[in-house]
């Protein structure tokens, strides 16, 4: 799960670490009580889960009054193109108090998965061209492997600052490590972070996403979804507890078991077609909540035909098949629907389905399905 830069620059400051003043504006009314408690010059920023956005105008510096309730009119509303997560409607803005810039770094941590870790990166040539550093001079981004006790002092020291400024860094990425294991984050990432003219350390952005599968233990965290930055259809998914991803593809699938899913797309792609999405419904699912799941499916604008492949054991195939029955009778489907079932109760499943006046392929097998899938 991913949060906005104002509430990571929340947490933020609950672990320790320094970040400009700022206010939250989500109206035009805002806009101008927001600029006078930061004060001039102040930067607007959009709040979108995006980055690059800098790139793509939506953070302006404003050096007088006039000229930040200008950007923020802009920027409020407006529809953000960004290299990173395509065009976002901007719901809300951060006036945050402008801070003098000295040095801009990049401090990040994050599951390193080739080594099994926690890695820890950090960088003096911070700020929005950090992808570029990274492709063209991968030197200048130390990275420490976490292997036991994090002990940020020795990599920051390769930054070459003066102790203190090295100290107040290591002080921030301890806190950022504390942060990281505590919320059950996967990422956490300051870009920039800047040495201030006063030679203080500050956080100029903030970018924290959460282990999905570790909320469950973190209301505060769940607390914190925009669910208008989320994608509609997987949020559907969530409602029913159903694991949906979109996909590009124009095959809708609906599988159990994840396993089962990843054979599916692979079927699929030996068809020479691709997944329009991936779904998992789970072992025990109920006929209702197939019938959601198919309806889901079907909201896809681009399919070109549905493939439904179940493993009936905890499952049962007539179970699954009264569920599709059902959505498909309130449906308008269109494209074809085929099916293959095995398992438990099968042949009652198959039953159901040829009995229901509706149209579906039943296949056999999984090179049957190939072929059909082939052919449409
Ligand atoms: P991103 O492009 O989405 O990563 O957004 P950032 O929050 O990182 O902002 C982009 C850039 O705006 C930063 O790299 C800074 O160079 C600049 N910026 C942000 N805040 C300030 C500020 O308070 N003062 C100045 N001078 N520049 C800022
Ligand atoms: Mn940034």
């Amino acid at each position: 799960m991913k949060i906005h830069e104002y509430q990571a620059k929340e947490l933020f400051k609950q672990y320790g670490i320094e970040v400009p003043f700022s206010v939250l504006c989500e109206s035009r009314g805002q806009i101008e009580q927001a600029i006078k408690k930061t004060g001039v010059p102040c930067v607007i920023k959009a709040q979108v889960h995006s980055g690059a956005r800098g790139k793509a105008g939506g953070v302006k510096l404003a050096k007088d009054f006039q000229s930040a309730v200008k950007f923020a009119g802009e920027i409020l509303g407006m529809e953000l193109k960004s290299s990173q997560a395509g065009i976002k409607k901007v719901n809300k803005i951060l006036v945050e108090q402008a801070v003098s810039i000295e040095k801009e770094l990049y401090l990040s941590l994050t599951f390193d998965r080739t080594n099994e870790c926690i890695a820890f990166l950090v960088s003096s040539c911070g700020g929005m061209d950090i992808e570029e550093t990274a492709k063209i001079s991968p030197e200048k981004i130390h990275t420490c492997l976490i292997k036991d006790t994090f002990n940020p002092v020795e990599t920051v020291k390769c930054l070459g600052f003066e102790s203190d400024i090295t100290e107040k860094i290591a002080r921030i990425a301890q806190n950022l490590y504390n942060l990281l294991i505590e919320k059950d984050a996967s990422l956490v990432e300051i870009n920039p972070l800047v040495i201030t003219g006063n030679k203080e350390v500050k956080a100029l952005d903030a970018k924290i996403n959460f282990d999905d599968n570790a909320l469950f233990r973190h209301e505060d965290i769940i607390a914190l979804k925009d669910e208008q930055e989320e994608n509609p259809y997987e949020l559907e998914a969530q409602k029913y507890g159903l694991n949906y991803i979109k996909l590009d593809g124009t095959i809708g699938c609906m599988v159990n078991g994840a396993g089962l899913a990843m054979a599916t797309m692979d079927v699929i792609r030996l068809a020479g077609k691709d997944a329009a999405n991936f779904l998992d419904v789970g072992g025990g699912a109920s006929s209702e909540k197939i019938e959601k799941a198919f309806k889901l499916l079907i909201s896809d604008r681009n399919l070109e035909a549905v493939f439904i492949n179940i493993f009936g054991g905890i499952l049962r195939c007539d179970f699954l098949a009264e569920g599709v029955k059902n959505a498909i009778k309130t449906l308008d489907v269109k494209c074809p629907v085929i099916v293959r079932m095995e398992g438990t109760n099968k042949q009652q499943g198959a039953e159901i389905l040829n009995n229901s006046g509706l149209r579906f392929t039943v296949v056999n097998d999984l090179n049957e399905a190939i072929e059909v899938i082939k052919n449409i």
